[in-house]
């Protein structure tokens, strides 16, 4: 077919949606997930608890651990009060082209940092690179294996300060039992699992919000 799944994404956006719309955006490609071809986004349906989340923590600074092709990310930016801004990390450079489409056909550019590489390399780099104090709000949906490191990582670099939340997706498909096993039993966070469906399926998954508490 001489192209991927996220440049059809892409592709279907700029066809489908208005620029400058985020909510237009994300119906586009909602449909075209449900429809045409599924893919790894956070989806409408958990979608609307990320909102919610996203609404309730009212963050000024926020991180995101996965960008794929940017839905999520178009999701939380658009959500965000004036000023707020939204790191997003994403290692593999040919999502991260896509998602700086999306992001800016979304027209939330100005929101956004979208910062290419791994981040077990980076998270140690956010003082620095963008000056960030701690993250009110951090979504994790990166590859489920660097769930618990991260969080971790977050502590030790001094990232998270108390009342800090982690969202973390997909906590039972495709599951992350270490990660589920470290917030729900340490004493560092108060925790809680909404329950909810695999983007775009019937099948059981869900979100696990995590507190920090210091
Ligand atoms: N959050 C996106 C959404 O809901 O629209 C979906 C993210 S997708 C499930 C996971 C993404 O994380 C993939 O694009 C993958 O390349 C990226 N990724 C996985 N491990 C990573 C890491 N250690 N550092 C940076 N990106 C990573
Ligand atoms: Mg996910």
């Amino acid at each position: 077919m001489g192209s991927t799944r996220p440049q059809r994404l892409l592709r279907a956006v700029q066809k489908n949606s208005t620029r400058g719309d985020p909510q237009s955006v994300i119906s586009a490609i909602d449909h075209f997930c449900r429809h045409k071809e599924w893919a790894m986004n956070v989806g409408d349906e958990k979608g609307s608890i990320l909102d919610g989340v996203v609404s309730e923590v009212n963050p000024s600074t926020a991180l995101e651990l996965g960008t794929y092709c940017g839905y999520s990310t178009v999701r939380i930016a658009r959500l965000l009060p004036p000023g707020s801004q939204l790191i997003t990390l994403e290692f593999n450079p040919a999502y991260a082209a896509v998602a700086k489409q999306v992001i800016a056909w979304a027209g939330l550019q100005d929101k956004v940092q979208l910062v290419e590489g791994p981040s077990g390399d980076l998270i140690p780099q956010m003082k620095e690179l963008f000056g960030v104090k701690s993250f009110d709000l951090v979504f994790i949906d990166h590859w489920k294996d660097r769930y618990l490191a991260d969080a971790q990582l977050l502590e030790e670099c001094g990232l998270l300060r108390k009342g800090s939340v982690l969202l973390a997706d997909n906590v039972i498909c495709p599951g992350t039992p270490e990660y589920l096993e470290y917030v729900r039993n340490s004493p560092r966070y108060e925790s809680r699992y909404f329950k909810s469906h695999l983007e775009y399926t019937q099948a059981e998954d869900g979100l696990e919000k995590s507190v920090f508490l210091g």
